[in-house]
């Protein structure tokens, strides 16, 4: 936790002022008995009225500049704590904004969430309570330790018994807690992660029925959370009463011993009261500090994940030296690449060399998990080769700034995602210097402009989150549109075709055909139709090139090929 306190830097100022103001507020709660203790000694049983009434005002004035004190070491510690969350928040917003796929497939995305929220109000909370206690307790228990012993030296014996006995209490119910408030944070991070699933995967779950097994999923989780926090208030609800009962028990020996004494003489009514309100104050103060024991390991583990977060560097970064010495625009080569995951045991692609250039189709066919989107994820560099190397232009990606890189790239991925805003916004995300000629002319090439006239609203027609307000085709149709807007060097569609129907997908073809005259495009698609007119089609096996020509060759050498085309297409349209 120590290591997230270097971002309350700027803060230092109000820092010191809440130990300061804690300090005055807890100088002055220290002073309080001692005043009380002279109200009875020399007003109360003097009978001396006057007295009562200086004694009482200073008390007064005392415990008012307590409050003041109180008051603004409040505030600024609750400052010091927002502000403290604020730039966490954004420090872990901004390195996960620089990940790259791999570290996202690492974290996943329920936990990177409950970091970024839970975790930092956890610290948020114990910062306050930290700031606050650190310099209070001590000083009270200390002083008010001081302060009972220079009031009577025989009654302190019995806090000696008494304190030890109450830190063994403490110590033993912390012992049993801290662990359980370390689950508390694990198992929020599962609910929260079936929650995402189950929102997410809404539609299909009720297609299939399986609603009742997300509810019991969840409720799983969720039992699994209460009983946590049942058992941690159980041990909570034994903590209070014993505590209790030990400062009573204390309460009443002073009172008993002290009583003794003043018959005896030895001790007046006055150093009692103060006595025993010292008594309490130490109990109190070290109470305290025994929470802030219990917060502060449960806070620990939340900065550790957040550290984990801070601390994860993205694998993929731009070069220090980089290359801006491109030749030609749009032009893409691979050249023996291998690729695999993180922790797969295969290489998703194995020697893959071609080459694609402006002003021609290359088109990808292959079987599903034949490692298709694989190998376009390489080049905007979502992810870095194992060994060979991806050109753009005639620069290795890995050389070229990912800003500048993905500037000449327009994707279409295979999951369109669209984001809550209007369909105009959402174009736009492409390049946000279009006009709305540009946008609209893109609609057009996209086959999207009639149904977007035909929504109400038009361009203005808001777009619920994760686009669930508007069709597969229309989402596809809007994702590609969004691609040429940017007016990319390379364009890249991954099976960006599957959803539309065969006259919207030849249309579309047709248009942007004349759009991307000049660049190079990629298209991977599973229909054969889609593809049949590409300059070069490449075929992909088990993340391998089994063949790579034009419809005709292919034909001719490839089995794969014939074998997707037969299954497809009928013996008159092969002709
Ligand atoms: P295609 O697009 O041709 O259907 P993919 O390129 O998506 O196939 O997948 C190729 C292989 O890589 C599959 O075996 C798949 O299981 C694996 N794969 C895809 N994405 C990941 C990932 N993020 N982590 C690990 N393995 C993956
Ligand atoms: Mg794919």
């Amino acid at each position: 936790m120590l290591k997230l306190y270097r971002f309350l830097k700027p803060y230092t100022a109000m820092i010191i002022g809440v130990f300061i103001f804690v300090t005055l507020q807890t100088l002055g709660d220290l002073y309080l008995p001692t005043l009380m203790g002279e109200i009875i000694n020399k007003g109360v049983m003097q009978g001396d009225t006057k007295k009562i009434l200086e004694i009482g005002g200073l008390m007064l004035l005392v415990a008012g500049i307590g409050v003041v004190c109180s008051v603004i070491a409040s505030l600024l510690s609750a400052k010091v704590a927002t502000g403290l969350g604020t730039i966490l928040r954004s420090n872990i917003f901004k390195r996960v904004e620089s990940y790259s796929l791999n570290e996202f497939d690492k974290f996943g995305t329920a936990t990177l969430i409950t970091r970024t929220t839970n975790d930092v109000t956890q610290i948020q909370t114990v910062t306050i309570m930290i700031m606050r206690l650190m310099i209070s307790a001590p000083i009270t228990a200390v002083g008010g330790m001081i302060l009972a012993y220079r009031k009577d030296r025989a009654l302190t014996i019995v806090l000696v018994v008494a304190i030890p006995v109450l830190a063994g209490v403490v110590a033993l119910i912390a012992s049993r807690m801290i662990p359980l408030f370390k689950l508390v944070q694990i198992k929020i991070d599962k609910i929260n992660l079936v929650l995402r699933e189950k929102l997410t995967g809404v539609r299909v779950i009720r297609a299939f029925n399986t609603d009742e097994h997300e509810r019991k999923r969840f409720n799983d989780a969720n039992v699994d959370l209460t009983e946590n926090y049942i058992k941690v208030n159980r041990i909570m609800a034994f903590m209070m009463p014993s505590i209790m009962l030990i400062m009573n028990l204390t309460s009443l020996s002073i009172l008993w011993f002290g009583g003794i004494r003043i018959s005896k003489g030895s001790m007046d009514l006055g150093a009692l009261s103060a006595f025993t309100q010292y008594a309490m104050q130490i109990m109190i103060s070290m109470l305290m500090l025994s929470m802030m024991f219990i917060m502060v390991p449960r806070a620990q583990a939340a900065a550790s994940r957040i550290n984990e977060v801070l601390d994860t560097m993205p694998e993929i970064v731009d070069a220090e030296k980089t290359n801006n010495s491109f030749s030609g625009k749009g032009y893409v080569e691979f050249k023996d690449v291998t690729f695999s995951y993180h922790g797969a045991e295969e290489p998703a692609l194995k020697n893959i060399s071609f080459v694609a250039k402006p002003g021609e189709v290359t088109a990808i066919i292959g079987s599903t998990g034949s490692g298709k989107s694989t190998l376009i994820n390489l080049i905007p560099r979502f992810y870095d080769v194992d060994s060979g190397s991806v050109l753009i232009d005639g620069v290795d990606v890995r050389e070229i700034p990912q800003e500048v890189l993905r500037k000449k790239i327009g994707l279409v991925p295979q999951k369109s995602v669209l984001f809550s805003g209007t369909i105009l916004e959402n174009i736009r995300f492409g390049n946000e210097d279009a006009s709305k000629e540009e946008i609209r002319h893109a609609a057009e090439v996209a086959q999207a402009l009639e149904f977007i006239e035909n929504m109400d609203g038009g361009f203005e027609h808001e777009i619920s989150e994760g686009g669930t307000n508007v069709s597969g085709g229309q989402k596809q149709r809007l994702s590609i549109a969004r691609a040429i807007v940017r007016k990319p060097e390379i364009y890249i569609f991954d099976e960006s075709f599957s959803a539309l129907d065969f006259k919207t997908d030849a249309k579309l073809r047709a248009a942007l055909k004349k759009e991307t005259a000049d660049s190079t495009v990629i298209i991977v698609a599973q229909r054969v139709s889609t593809i049949m007119d590409a300059d070069r089609i490449i075929v992909l096996d088990e993340g391998r090139i089994v063949g790579m020509g034009t419809h005709k060759e292919l034909m001719k050498e490839c089995d794969v090929y014939r074998e997707i085309v037969f299954s497809q297409l009928s013996e008159e349209e092969i002709a």
